[in-house]
């Protein structure tokens, strides 16, 4: 599946309600704010569809090990400042990024 139409359908369906982006799906945010849902897409989509389970907590698991190890907002104790401060758009919506991957990839199927 191209990463485009993942990207166009998490667009639709998070980023135009995201309190930073413009309405319609476009992000507000400079590129030295850049949204780590931007960032690391590709390996988000990689960390969502390893996981399979009815509940949240696999998946922000493995959002931890796999995105958070290697975001530049995380320091080497695991803490993150954006986070705590809700605001990574992808912590803050990551349910809503999960429901949106597995859709495309249920439609796909
Ligand atoms: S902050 Fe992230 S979730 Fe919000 S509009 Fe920008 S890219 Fe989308
Ligand atoms: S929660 Fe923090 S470490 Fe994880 S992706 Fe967001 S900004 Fe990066």
């Amino acid at each position: 599946m191209n990463l485009d139409v993942y990207w166009r359908y998490v667009q639709q369906k998070i980023c135009s309600k995201c309190v930073d982006g413009d309405g319609i799906g476009n992000c507000r945010l400079s590129e030295r704010e850049e949204c780590a849902l931007k960032t690391h897409f590709p390996q988000i989509i990689h960390t969502v569809l390893s996981v399979k389970s009815d509940t949240i907590t696999p998946y922000i698991t493995a959002l931890r090990e796999n995105i958070c190890t290697v975001c530049i907002h995380q320091s080497k104790d695991g803490k993150c400042q954006v986070r705590a401060s809700v605001d990574c758009g992808l912590d803050r919506y990551y349910p809503l990024v999960v429901a949106a991957i597995e859709e495309v990839k249920a439609e796909a199927a």
